[in-house]
């Protein structure tokens, strides 16, 4: 049994010592203690249904024992930089993740978060082209440093930063967007921006597949292949941000951006990558890759060998545990039962995502699609109490992000949804 200190005095703590910005979304937030697979367990022994782990990382599931001893076994034979030996975990993580990529993509620079990971691709993309002018879509998300605070087009997450060279086109949201889900209309605001606000050039265009930050928005079908030929028509480079979308997760497919019939000339991933443990990268073609042997360029822990043995540990267990497939049938099954829901429920607006990337966005009144401020809070605090964990994003925050880790089950998927079912019903 636990014996650490109680979520009171956790509580306190965190109120002297830790940044004030740290934020929770429940009245009472659990003290979790122990994680295994798709569960997380609190201080009191009680098991709670984890919905929403993927966003923080953990695809395989909480302490899978293959990630962990991979981990444990390169803690106890080396631990360092990887800036200056040779060592093979690096290589051989490199080398695997490269496979699982089409075309050219085949370097790859190691990072320890998806916010270093945009930073370094961005910067690539101004160095290649000469240009910088980058285009990214409202309601993104790409990181909290400089420049991926600009890139990120929510105000909820932007800071007073110095916002050079940003342009933010028309979100290709396929519920709320002005064109439907009409891909091809939304595209002609890119070619406008490039028109109007660049000199005719750009650097890059960056983009998630499904926003998740944003509140899981798939973007709307046919645009990713329009824009990709107007970016690179100027010269620019396409950027897919695969931080949440990457790693099986949209279980059709390995990266998001594939749904899409569209190549990126530069790939950037975190979160699933390392089940857990910080580790981010960029992968790009060695043409592109080469714009940083113009100086040294070096990131001390970036891909040292704990995080890639991990790494490597994360890919055998999806492809071995078959959890790409696992994402697509049982994320298939859950969103069927989740628009079942919303047949019930006149409260739910909209069901949407692909494999387990799920959003559910709840609305006072669907014609006017009017987001709901409390409602969400009280549902989710009412899940907790029934023992699910669920997450919550989009602009109003009035989106249920569903993305648990890959080893879910049917009867996971049914337990989610009768527990939500309840919760909606009691409002
Ligand atoms: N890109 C996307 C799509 C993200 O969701 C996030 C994190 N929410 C990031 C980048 C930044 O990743 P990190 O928090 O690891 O810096």
């Amino acid at each position: 049994p636990y014996t650490g200190p109680t979520a009171e005095e956790i509580l306190k703590k965190r109120k002297e010592f830790l940044s004030p910005s740290m934020f929770y979304f429940y009245k009472k937030p659990v003290n979790i203690v122990h994680g295994k697979m798709q569960y997380l367990f609190d201080e009191h022994g009680r098991r709670y249904l984890d919905a929403l782990g993927g966003i923080a990382t953990v695809c395989c599931g909480h302490c899978h024992p293959d990630v962990v001893k991979a981990i444990v076994n390169q803690t106890n034979n080396l631990q360092h930089s990887t800036i200056l030996y040779l060592n093979h975990s690096i290589a051989d993580f490199a080398e695997a993740l490269a496979s699982k990529l089409p075309g050219d993509l085949k370097v790859v620079f190691f990072t320890n978060s998806g916010t270093e990971a945009n930073e370094l691709a961005m910067m690539m993309a101004r160095l290649y082209t000469g240009c910088h002018d980058i285009i990214s879509l409202r309601n993104a998300y790409h990181g909290n440093a400089a420049g991926t605070m600009g890139a990120t087009a929510q105000s909820n997450w932007k800071f007073n930063v110095v916002q050079s060279g940003i342009h933010h086109a028309v979100n290709p949201d396929p519920y709320r967007g002005q064109f439907g889900s009409d891909g091809e209309k939304y595209a002609k605001d890119v070619q406008d921006l490039i028109q109007y606000g660049t000199c005719g050039h750009v650097a890059a265009f960056i983009s998630e597949a499904i926003q998740g930050v944003g509140g899981i928005v798939e973007l709307a079908s046919g645009y990713l292949p329009a824009v990709y030929t107007s970016i690179r028509k100027v010269g620019g480079l396409c950027i897919a941000d695969e931080v949440q979308s990457g790693f099986a997760r949209t279980g059709s497919h390995f990266w998001g951006f594939e749904a899409h019939g569209v190549v990126p000339d530069i790939v950037t991933m975190a979160k699933g990558i390392g089940n857990g443990i910080p580790l981010g990268a960029v992968v790009t073609t060695p043409k592109i890759a080469e714009v940083l042997t113009r100086r040294s360029y070096f990131n001390t822990f970036g891909g040292n060998p704990v995080c890639t043995a991990a790494g490597l540990a994360v890919l055998r267990v999806i492809e071995r545990e078959k959890l790409q497939d696992n994402a697509h049938f049982v994320g298939s099954y859950l969103k069927e039962r989740l628009n079942a829901l919303k047949d019930k429920h006149e409260i739910i607006g909209d069901v949407r995502g692909r494999g387990l990337m799920l959003g559910v966005e709840l609305v006072t009144d669907r014609q006017l699609k009017t987001p709901v401020k409390v409602e969400i809070l009280q549902v989710m605090e009412q899940m907790k109490e029934m023992g699910v964990l669920i997450g919550k994003g989009g602009f109003y925050g009035n989106v249920f992000r569903i993305t648990p880790p890959l080893c879910f089950t049917r009867e996971d998927a049914d337990f989610l949804v009768d527990v939500m079912d309840y919760a909606i019903a009691k409002l």
